[in-house]
């Protein structure tokens, strides 16, 4: 028995990284995938393939997530086509790193905008639909850096800690119509977002770890789907950490 069978789950920012590792995994457990991308559309169409290889209905739209309407749009003709959505993931996110003293305006916006404002348009953009089915699952990508602050990450952080305080509203505003959302806070996962780092510093993350490795986003992806499925089902509001014992 599949977790996600006939299931649909709308995830933001999957044609890379941890996106892409939940849009597979959820496709094995069953699940109609439909997710979005902001600019790789030969990465978007090659996943479209994959994930229906494995037997589900896939589809990847094109829009910036920091566009309420787009997202309204997007939701509306998922609703048309699959008539349902049980599942969201609110993954997609940038880095715009800096110290305070060399941030620009642009960089806090920009950051803000597409990491937060995004987790604001899509859960609107899908809560009428679950209020209707009276069930559903959101589930808002942050990060340790969201829960402790880092050095260089002033927007970033702020984003993700924003989410924290957005999920926990949510939780308590949508539970009685058995609407659940949680938050999940990867630490370090080794994705094209961090290969751009220096390996040098990369190796000393590593060795500062509990568990003595980066992530992998299939250890986010795994968790994800947990927070998905009604495995989780009396679960909600949390935060829960994928790092490798990192905040421990
Ligand atoms: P990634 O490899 O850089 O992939 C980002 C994805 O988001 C891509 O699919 C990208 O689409 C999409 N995207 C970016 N801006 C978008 C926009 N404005 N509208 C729609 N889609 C957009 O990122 P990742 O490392 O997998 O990270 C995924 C999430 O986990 C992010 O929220 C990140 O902050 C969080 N996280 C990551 C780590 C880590 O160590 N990697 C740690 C903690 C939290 P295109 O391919 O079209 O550009």
């Amino acid at each position: 028995m599949k977790l996600l069978e006939n299931q649909v789950a709308i995830i933001t920012g999957a044609t890379r990284g941890i996106g892409k590792a939940i849009a597979e995994l959820f496709a094995d457990q069953g699940a109609n995938v439909v997710f979005t991308y902001v600019s790789s559309d030969d990465k978007a169409r090659a996943l479209e393939a994959e994930l229906q290889a494995k037997g589900v209905k896939a589809k990847g739209f094109k829009f910036d997530v920091a566009n309420l309407a787009a997202c309204e749009n997007m939701a509306a003709e998922v609703v048309k086509e699959f008539e349902r959505i049980d599942i969201v993931v609110n993954n997609a996110g940038i880095t715009r790193d800096n110290l305070l003293m060399r941030m620009t305006e642009e960089q806090f916006d920009e950051v803000i905008t597409t990491n937060l404002k995004s987790v604001f348009n899509m859960t609107k953009a899908v809560q009428r639909t679950m209020l209707k089915q009276r069930s559903g699952s959101i589930i808002n990508m942050s990060s340790v850096v969201g829960v402790k602050g880092n050095a260089g990450q002033a927007n970033y952080a702020a984003s993700k800690a924003g989410i924290l305080g957005f999920t926990k509203s949510v939780a308590l505003e949508l539970g009685s119509r058995n609407i659940r959302c949680n938050a999940i806070a990867p630490g370090f996962i080794e994705t094209e977002m961090t290969g751009v780092l220096d390996e040098a510093m990369v190796q000393q993350w590593r060795d500062s770890i509990p568990l003595k490795r980066g992530g992998t986003p299939e250890d986010v992806a795994n968790l994800t789907l947990f927070l998905a499925s009604s495995m989780s089902a009396y679960v909600t509001g949390q935060v829960i950490n994928v790092d490798g014992g990192m905040l421990t």
